[in-house]
């Protein structure tokens, strides 16, 4: 998963430090590296680097610069294409002038649409599908860039949200199944695109809609205008439900919907679903557990404690890549409080078990502060199934619900009960129709079948 942002002032402003403002409301969506790109004099200048965003592009350097566009990016991936030539935007000065590209997701057929390319000449600096779309646009040099683009996108398969810089325009696209989110914003005369409505909020500006999915929204000195790629599903749509429980921000709202709305949602609906008579308290696992935590509480009627408090200057143990560091990184990451815990019976509640490696580390840590029972409630239904999309949900036999029945996985990660939401309750704790959305790290219905 990656976070993307653009941003196009048709006053003229210089817009890098909004840029850099809004990836800094991305950060959650990727912390391996981060970049900023723009045009200047005609030519693509971009500041980069690995890591978080402030250690990765200078700040005050960048003040210094001016550009009416800029997009920028922050980037997860896993530790085997962790490599500086992978560093998004990726930034070319070709016959038509000034581009950089930037995507959030995981296009299907990049390897097929790398080997036409390679075979016509072309030559890969990294592995990104930002570069095979690149290599898109300037063998068509003949055309416009923003036909160019367009002509691109309608050969890709899977799943994209992509900002595009021109030398005077910025392209904002999704795929027509809308896997990834991507939302427009205004202010002043100044128009964004961005992963999350979160990082609208942080430079001020209003959501003015989600990009559709197939749209290619063009923003220029003339305003917005909006292209199709292409429209043969129908009705059919297939918003990531993984937004919800966990990659998103609680305070972005997706596709009409608000995640915090439906993150509680699905801790109500958990309740129904797995009550724990007799317990004393419902503690959440910060950050991602706690919404619907209070969900469960406020449904069960039992009361919530922060009794599990998180070092907020340590990123997500998860997407620090090595399974070393992501041992370690929970117990830094994680406190619960022992006054709480002790001799009384609590209800934790997670947003989901990809390995169970989180599960088993913050039960025997409960069970250190002398709780009588912890009953460990998901948030999500069994995540059975990799994700073909952009999500790193690890190889299908790592997965812990692949590997062991529920006792098994209970027992394994030291619970004395552990239950999870349906699909059926998270489909409706969404509350987007069922079409609309994709299940299939939980389900197995991917779009091929
Ligand atoms: P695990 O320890 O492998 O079971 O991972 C589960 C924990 O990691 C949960 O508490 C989630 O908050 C988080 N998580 C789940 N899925 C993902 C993902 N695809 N990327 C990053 N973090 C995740
Ligand atoms: Fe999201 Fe899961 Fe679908 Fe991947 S498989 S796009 S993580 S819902």
């Amino acid at each position: 998963m990656s976070g993307i942002f653009g941003a196009y002032s048709a006053a003229g402003k210089t817009v890098l430090e909004e840029v850099y403002l809004g990836l800094y409301a991305l950060q959650h969506r990727g912390q391996e590296s981060a970049g900023i790109a723009w045009a200047e004099n005609g030519h693509v200048a971009s500041a980069r680097g690995m890591g978080l965003l402030h250690n990765a592009v200078d700040q005050h350097g960048l003040s210094l610069k001016e550009g009416r566009c800029a997009i920028g990016h922050v980037r997860y991936v896993p530790i085997e294409s962790s490599q500086l030539h992978n560093i998004l935007p990726i930034c070319a000065n070709y016959a038509r002038g000034p581009v950089a590209i930037a995507h959030d997701g995981l296009v299907t057929n990049i390897t097929e649409l790398s080997r036409q390319l390679e075979a016509r000449g072309a030559i890969f600096q990294s592995t990104t599908n930002s570069e095979a779309i690149l290599h898109m646009m300037a063998q068509k040099s003949h055309m416009e860039p923003v036909d160019a683009l367009v002509d691109a996108l309608k050969k890709l398969q899977g799943s994209y949200a992509i900002v595009v810089l021109l030398e005077d325009a910025l392209v904002a696209a999704r795929d027509p199944w809308g896997f990834k989110p991507l939302v427009l914003g205004e202010r002043d005369g100044t128009y964004y695109a961005a992963s999350e409505s979160c990082a609208l909020d942080i430079v001020g500006a209003r959501l003015l809609r989600d990009v559709e999915p197939g749209e290619i929204v063009v923003i220029g000195a003339k305003g917005m205008k909006s292209l199709r790629v292409r429209q043969d599903n129908g009705e059919r749509r297939m918003h990531c439900s993984f937004e919800y429980v966990y990659t998103a921000r609680p305070d972005s709202i997706i596709d009409g919907r608000s995640v915090y709305e439906a993150r509680k949602e699905m801790g109500r609906r958990l309740a129904r679903k797995a009550p724990c008579p007799g317990a004393e308290l419902v503690a959440g696992m910060p950050d991602s557990g706690t919404i619907s935590a209070i969900g469960y509480a406020q449904a069960a009627e039992i009361p919530f404690e922060m009794a599990v408090v998180r070092n907020r200057y340590v990123g997500r143990t998860f997407i620090q890549p090595t399974q070393k560091v992501r041992e370690l990184g929970v117990r830094i990451k994680l406190n619960p409080i022992a006054e709480l815990f002790k001799d009384r019976s609590a209800v934790i509640v997670d947003d989901s078990i990809v390995r169970g490696t989180t599960a088993e580390r913050i039960v025997s840590m409960i069970r250190n502060c002398g709780a009588g029972e912890v009953h460990l409630r998901i948030a999500s239904p069994p995540v059975l199934h990799p994700c073909r999309y952009g999500i790193d949900t690890r190889k299908e036999e790592t997965l812990a619900a692949v590997r062991m029945t529920l006792d098994e996985l209970c027992k394994k990660v030291g619970a004395n009960s552990l239950d999870y939401l349906t699909e059926e309750d998270l489909v409706a704790a969404i509350g987007l129709p069922e079409e609309r959305l994709c299940t299939a790290c939980f389900s197995g219905k991917y779009l091929e079948g």
